[in-house]
């Protein structure tokens, strides 16, 4: 006699799925109509996600009526055990279609476990202790953006006195760069810094990284650009030095100031953020746009400037975010730099 399994949402809704233990496992009924079982998919990842977490053996069996007949094995699932669960429910979706005119419809499925009786599957999935604060699949941006430059900050110094998070694999196209210039996987950091701010166990799958995604732009923000793993830092992590500055603070003092805080990355971190926002660079003092005024290379043009506290005036472990960096033009940066000069002389 079949049970129902009831799958609550991490916040105790019940899943709109039906899914029953049976003899043989757990079986997901078929979504048709634009209401019956219709939260299938997050149900369907749900019961992945926590069985891999279990580190339970299992497979996937197409079950709808036409092959019920059919033995067990000719109707497994072929479909990865690890990588994104979004990305395997949609390759479950299309072995469970293929040969059949239909691409995406989704049936009728079993679970079987050899190692694991129906009735302790149907257990593990509706009542994992570990899952009730584990949300399933990606979250929304607007979750993301929660996390704030605290939150990058402390889970980078956790990282950095030897803790580790785990779950999320050592990067491998990119290093998050620290002010002391220690690299650390993007995925880890931002991973830790979830977990903080929304209080759950934070999942690879949870958020993707790269380029553009709004965890590189989350981390870059705070401060903390991102290299390709392959990048040097060019010049020794000193950026082209503006001459009245030099001229102004004695270029010893400048060179490991700027070799501290204005690292190359930093600058590229802004004039990626601008171009993310704006689709070009602008300068924010006078509003010329050079890609439009001066030609192909107006853009070399721009430079980054330090708004916030004079680089001389920084304690110790100051951690410069974007926001505290301008994009000028070369002719309102180095009058920029006159003026501070200028205010600095009156007092
Ligand atoms: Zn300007």
């Amino acid at each position: 006699m079949p049970t129902d399994v009831i799958l609550r949402t991490e916040t105790g809704e019940p899943l709109n799925a039906r899914v029953e233990v049976d003899d043989r496992g757990l079986v997901i009924h078929s979504r048709s109509g634009t209401d019956r079982n219709r939260d299938y998919r997050q149900a369907v990842e749900m019961i992945l996600v926590r069985l891999d977490a279990a580190k339970v053996r299992y497979d996937v069996h197409l079950d709808s009526r036409p092959v019920q007949d059919q033995p067990l094995a000719s109707r497994r699932l072929n479909f990865p055990h690890g990588g994104p669960i979004a990305e395997r429910f949609n390759i479950l979706v299309r072995a469970m279609n293929a040969g059949s005119s239909s691409n995406g419809a989704w049936r009728r499925i079993l679970i079987t476990s050899t190692g694991v009786s129906p009735t302790a599957l149907a257990a593990l999935v509706a009542n994992s202790p570990a899952a009730t604060a584990r949300p399933i699949g990606r979250l929304p941006h607007a979750a993301l953006r929660r996390v704030t430059h605290e939150h990058v900050d402390r889970a980078v110094r956790r990282l950095l006195a030897g803790e580790d998070a785990p779950s999320f694999d050592p990067s491998r196209d990119f290093d998050l760069l620290t002010p002391d210039g220690e690299r650390l996987a993007p995925k880890k950091v931002f991973g830790l810094a979830l977990e903080e701010a929304l209080t759950i166990d934070a999942r690879p799958e949870h958020f993707t990284a790269g380029l553009g995604t709004p965890c590189f732009r989350i981390l870059e923000a705070a401060g903390y650009p991102i290299i390709r793993k392959d990048e040097t830092i060019p010049g020794s992590g000193i950026e082209p030095m503006d001459p009245d500055l030099a001229a102004a603070e004695g270029e010893r003092k400048l060179v490991a100031h700027l070799r501290r805080e204005r690292k190359p990355a930093l600058a590229a971190a802004k004039r990626r953020a601008v171009i993310a926002e704006l689709g070009y660079l602008q300068c924010e003092r006078c509003g010329l746009t050079p890609s439009q005024a001066l030609g192909p290379h107006g853009d070399a043009v721009i430079e980054i400037h330090h708004a916030g506290t004079r680089v001389a005036d920084m304690a110790a472990g100051h951690i410069t975010r974007l926001a505290d960096l301008m994009c000028l033009c070369a002719n309102c940066h180095r009058i920029v730099h006159r003026e501070i000069r200028g205010g600095a002389a009156s007092t």
